[in-house]
Order: C-alpha cells, then structure tokens, then sequence
C-alpha cells in the first residue's frame, strides 16, 4: 500500500510554495500556519511572512507587535507568540541553526508531535510518521477502524499504525505522500473511491463504512460569550486596549471591553461605564456581528461613545482612529472599522 501511495503522490503532488525547499525554517513557518489554516490562505500568509521574516535571525530580532500584524487574520495567535520566542532560543541556543533532529525539535515551544515530525522527516529524512486530521481519515478508512480519532486512546492507535507503515528511507515524500492521499483522494465528502488505487485492500471500502468514518467524540458544549466593545472617541481619536488574557486573541488590541452574561440594553450599558474619567455627550449602539470560533460563539456589539476629553488609562492607548491598522487586531475588531468607514 504505502508504494501505490507514493507512486499516486509522483503524479498527483500539489505544487506548493513549501514543497520547493528543505530549509527547516521554511517548513516550520509552513507547517506552523497550515495547523487550522486552509492551504489556500497559507499560501499567501507563508509568502507574506517568509518576505517579512526570510530567516531565524530576521525573526528572532523582530517586535511580538509586528508578528502578531503578519499573523493577523490567521486566528489562534498564541502560535505566532510561540514562534517568536521559539525564534529567540533557537538565536541564542543555537546559534540560528535549527536543531538537527526530532528529539531537539520536540523541546521547542510550539513544535508538538507532528511538527517536530514533519520537519525531521521532509528535512532531514528522520523516521518519524506524521499524523494529521487527513492521515486520521484515510487510516481509519483503510483499516476500519473506529476508535474516536478525538481521544487519546484514539492518537495512540492511529500513531502506532502510521509508526509501522513509513519507509527506512524517502521519510519525507511518504509523509507528505500520506497527507496528500489523505487531502486529494481520501477526502472528507466524496472520497474517490472508485478510482483509488487501493481500493481492493481498503476495507472500508469494502464493507461499505467509508462515510461513517473517521468517528470523532462530540464536543462539549459551544460557549456563547456577549462582548461589548466601547468606541469611545473624541476628534478623530480613539481609545485601545492590548488584549493579555490567554482565552482568545491573545496580545492583540481590542477596543474597551464590556463583557456580559446576555445581551444588554442601551441603559444596562450606561451603568457599567459610569465614569469620573470623561463625561459622556453621547451613547449610540452601532452594530452586532456573530463570530463563531471552534469552542465559543461570540455575540459582539459596538457601541459609538463621544465624550468631551480623551484620556487613556494604565494599559490602554490613545490613537488617532486613522492609525488603527498599525495594530494587530481581531477579525471582528477590524470588520468594525472597515463597516463604519472609519478606515479605507
Ligand atoms: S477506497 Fe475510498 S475510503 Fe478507501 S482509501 Fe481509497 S478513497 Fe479512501
């Protein structure tokens, strides 16, 4: 099987930016964005923070402010904060050389076990199997096996398998083989079974389960949180914040926040900003948006606040509106901005 799959990855590869090169910084930043990222969005995130960022050393000396700016849109940011720091000891651990193997790679904040694989193999081809979500679906096809992929008993089995299928050698291309067979072949709805190449050994296939797998372990249940953002301005001036809490949006900067159990009213709202700070001239509820993230639905509404005389706070910053898009911001934040016309 595992030779059908890389004879069907020769003429069947997908021209990617990352697939050109060995360069371990480069495969990193690759397979770094493409964790949640569609291949279609990583291409144009890879080239931006490869023209940005060309190297260990460009990344290393760089301010988390303006990684978070490349980053921005991408979602899940805690991963351009590893990359930073894991840029900074690599500079001064290393000497701006990557580590050489999978065992040094796993110390690295930010690489788990599937990074730490994917570099050791494509760059150094290190016996290492990769895992992920399309090497999940086609060996829970193939071996029909339904032990929920979510789980830990699950990662286990499935990493046991991939562990005894990859080659002594061409570690990387198989890797990067099984992945594509996985993506292109193997895919989520309307698999090609009919034209797979190994379709006679699939037992899936045979026993007619292929669309009841893989078996996943429901989630829990969806938070739904209710935001309330502050415009507060004042002559083309505004107030913003750097968010610092780990949930979401970590280090980005977000307007003043109000957040709540449940949707509130213009008045409930009036309540929770009295203020000695500023007087308020007047309060105007602008827009709603719904962001839906993997694990909580936010409701976000703004709210336009003029008021007499703009001060910051301790940990908030006054700038002038049209300088917004200097600062690393959250979807929803930056859609506000561009609704209003605050920014072109
Ligand atoms: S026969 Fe269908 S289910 Fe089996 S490996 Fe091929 S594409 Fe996947």
């Amino acid at each position: 099987m595992t030779n059908l799959i890389i004879k069907w990855y020769r003429s069947n590869k997908r021209d990617l930016p990352w697939r050109k090169t060995k360069n371990p910084y480069c495969i990193w930043v690759s397979e770094i964005i493409l964790q949640q990222t569609q291949i279609k969005t990583g291409i144009k995130y890879y080239k931006k923070f490869l023209k940005k960022f060309p190297n260990i050393s460009s990344l290393a000396n760089s301010k988390e402010e303006d990684v978070l700016k490349i980053w921005q849109g991408l979602g899940y940011y805690n991963r351009a904060i590893n990359m930073l720091y894991t840029a900074k000891t690599i500079a001064q651990n290393y000497n701006n050389n990557f580590p050489l193997c999978y065992d040094e790679l796993i110390k690295l904040k930010g690489i788990g076990e599937y990074t730490a694989a994917a570099i050791s193999s494509i760059c150094y081809d290190e016996k290492k199997a990769v895992v992920d979500g399309n090497v999940y679906r086609f060996l829970s096809r193939y071996y029909n096996i339904d032990t929920p992929i979510n789980t830990s008993l699950g990662k286990r089995q499935f990493q046991n398998i991939a562990d005894k299928l990859i080659p002594k050698t061409g570690c990387g291309e198989y890797n990067q083989a099984i992945m594509d067979f996985g993506s292109l072949n193997c895919k989520k709805n309307n698999p090609t079974c009919i034209t797979c190449p190994i379709k006679r050994t699939c037992k899936a296939f045979k026993l007619g389960n292929v669309q009841q797998l893989p078996v996943k372990k429901p989630k829990k249940n969806i938070k739904t949180r209710y935001l309330n953002y502050l415009f507060i301005n004042q002559k083309k001036q505004c107030i913003i914040q750097q968010r610092n809490s780990k949930d979401i949006w970590n280090k980005l900067y977000e307007l003043p926040l109000i957040e709540t159990d449940c949707k509130i009213t213009f008045n409930q709202l009036k309540s929770h900003i009295i203020t000695k700070q500023f007087k308020i001239l007047n309060i105007n509820f602008q827009c709603q948006f719904n962001h839906i993230l993997s694990h909580q639905r936010l409701i976000i509404s703004f709210w336009d606040i003029k008021i007499n005389n703009i001060n910051a706070k301790k940990n908030s910053k006054k700038i002038l509106i049209k300088d917004i898009n200097k600062y690393p911001l959250p979807k929803p934040i930056e859609k506000y901005f561009h609704k209003e016309h605050l920014i072109i």
